[in-house]
């Protein structure tokens, strides 16, 4: 316990320890710090690259995720360490603000830090090496955008959109079909892109997925899948020039907010409190019909009263269908979101050139299709898959794809891929550092070599000698002068990777570098950890 003493000699507590809390001070802290990151790196570091592996993980209740991209990995993985958590969420902010690269900023991160401890070692404060990898980042970042390539692609020349996708998904489960993923990818985001204003806003692509068929069955609707059927099986299953009017008003009597009794005692009366509640529900329907509409949407359900009503005034319905979808919904067809029946006007109905209910397989699945829509941006893609593992992780590996596709409309800048990146920016802070005079050229190699160990892991994934294949590739990159040459993973017999078409955005790897530079130097600068004792 740390003792003070006030004016009158009195004491007080200054920090109350040893007793609730646990204390590391100094290099201790760092040391523990570093040991705990560099943990959490490890277990990303066998998932990076296209012949990563794969993390089968299982949450408390039992639902099994098979994935290889790391946000999701780490999310998952139920991190409790407070350091280990920052390599959470510096996926997560890669995730976040790029969508691509979560893999490979946390592994750049564990070896920026690895290499930062042999210095520890040798006596170096941390400042000093936090202030050296702040140079060597910008080093580094410099040379990113001196290496980077502009590329050009039009709306009918896709195919440089497509194979960067196509890189991304290399690395995925669902690379066999990374194709048709990378197309599908690309066409969305151009349906919903504003190739003027370089935006996208990918709220307007949904992805949806449906057990069954397989990979390839992966297609692109221009409107939106509702994963929902007719409330009742006899109204229509196809709706042409369809008026819709969607709805967060339930079809149901309006319930009383404050306690009443009802006493019915008599036939009579309960006769009548039935068809008042008929009448309730007849007016509903009547008010949806007077606007024009021809089908309804609801957020709501209702009960078979209600259901049969809709169904007898020939007015098909959809319940249950979700928040997030009723707005897609709305912007898609130009409708407005009613909250009450008294509200509804012919201008607030949604309009849309066909719905259909589309059945799957022999099951009794269906999904609502809604297409030509009056808004025609808003677009769906209907994952297909064996099993619930391999949609849900089809939709996080077209997630992933999607936000590349995005970033190059923003930025058409691109690196290659493979490591060459990486290797290039090492040796530029290999050379940088040569001519620096004080203690920070120790921290300005370590950061080229904590660089180094992205392609070393890219090689180990692929069954290579990490060290020879690292050493190999630089000293080509050196002679030739060309910052192209990476590890050729998939033994294509070349390791230019302009050739093999390995591309990444100039964007997402510089906000690795950016990211990981920050979060190691922030983990450096700790040195006192206090924590409650039970973490022990
Ligand atoms: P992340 O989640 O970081 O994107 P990935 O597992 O997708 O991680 O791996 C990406 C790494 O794999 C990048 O460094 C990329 O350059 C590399 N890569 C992807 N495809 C290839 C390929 N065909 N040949 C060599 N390297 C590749």
């Amino acid at each position: 316990m740390a003792l003070a003493f006030d004016e009158f000699g009195r004491p007080f507590v200054i920090i109350r320890e040893q007793e609730q809390k646990s204390r590391l001070k100094g290099l201790d802290a760092q040391k523990a710090n570093i040991m705990a990151a560099k943990s959490v790196a490890r277990v990303l570091r066998s998932s990076l690259g296209p012949k990563g592996m794969d993390k089968m993980l299982q949450s408390p209740d039992g639902d099994v995720t098979v994935t290889n991209d790391g946000a999701t990995i780490l999310e998952q993985m139920e991190v409790e360490n407070q350091i280990g958590k920052l390599m959470v969420q510096l996926s997560r902010s890669q995730d976040y603000e790029i969508g691509d690269g979560t893999t490979g900023v946390v592994v750049l991160a564990g070896a920026l830090l690895e290499h930062a401890e042999a210095l520890l070692d040798k006596g170096i404060h941390p400042i000093r090496v936090a202030e050296g990898y702040e140079m060597a980042s910008k080093i580094a970042v410099q040379q990113l955008n001196k290496i980077a390539q502009k590329f050009e692609f039009s709306k009918d020349d896709v195919e440089s959109l497509v194979q960067t996708c196509m890189t991304t998904l290399s690395s995925k489960i669902v690379g066999r079909c990374k194709r048709k993923l990378a197309e599908i990818a690309v066409k969305a985001v151009l349906g919903v892109a504003d190739l003027e204003r370089r935006d996208v806003n990918l709220d307007l692509i949904k992805i949806e997925g449906k057990v069954g068929g397989k990979l390839e069955d992966v297609e692109l609707v221009h409107g939106i899948i509702v994963d929902k059927e007719m409330s009742h099986p006899q109204m229509p299953k196809v709706i042409e020039n369809a008026k819709i009017a969607i709805l967060t008003c339930p079809f149901e009597p309006p319930k009383p907010k404050t306690k009443h009794k009802v006493d019915i005692d008599s036939v009579e009366k309960f006769e009548g409190l039935r068809l008042q509640e008929k009448q309730y529900f007849t007016d509903m329907v009547n008010q949806c019909k007077d606007s024009g509409a021809t089908l309804v949407i609801c957020q709501w359900g209702f009960d078979d009263e209600a259901n049969h009503l809709l169904m007898h005034h020939d007015l098909p319905a959809i319940r249950w269908v979700g928040g997030v979808e009723l707005e897609l919904i709305a912007i898609a067809t130009g409708g407005r979101i009613v909250p009450r029946f008294q509200e509804l006007t012919p201008e607030k109905l949604g309009k849309a050139g066909i719905v259909r209910e589309k059945v799957f397989g022999t099951s009794k699945d269906r999904m609502v299709y809604i297409e030509n829509c009056a808004n025609s941006r808003a677009v769906t893609i209907l994952i297909r898959g064996g099993n619930k593992m391999v949609v849900e992780e089809a939709k996080r590996s077209l997630h992933d794809a999607l936000c590349v596709a995005r970033n190059l409309i923003r930025d058409n800048s691109i690196v290659y891929g493979g490591g060459s990146a990486e290797i290039a920016c090492s040796l530029a802070v290999e050379a940088a550092a040569d001519t620096v005079a004080g203690v920070e050229q120790y921290a300005m190699r370590a950061f080229a070599d904590g660089l180094d160990s992205v392609p070393m892991a890219l090689a180990e994934n692929s069954g290579y000698q990490p060290i020879e294949s690292l050493t190999a590739v630089k000293a080509e990159q050196m002679r030739d002068n060309n910052p192209y040459l990476g590890i050729d993973c998939n033994d294509t017999g070349t390791n230019d990777m302009r050739k093999q078409g390995v591309f990444e955005t100039l964007i997402g790897k510089r906000q690795q570098l950016m990211l990981a530079t920050q979060v190691v130097k922030m983990i450096l600068k700790i040195d006192d950890v206090i924590s409650p004792s039970q973490y022990d």
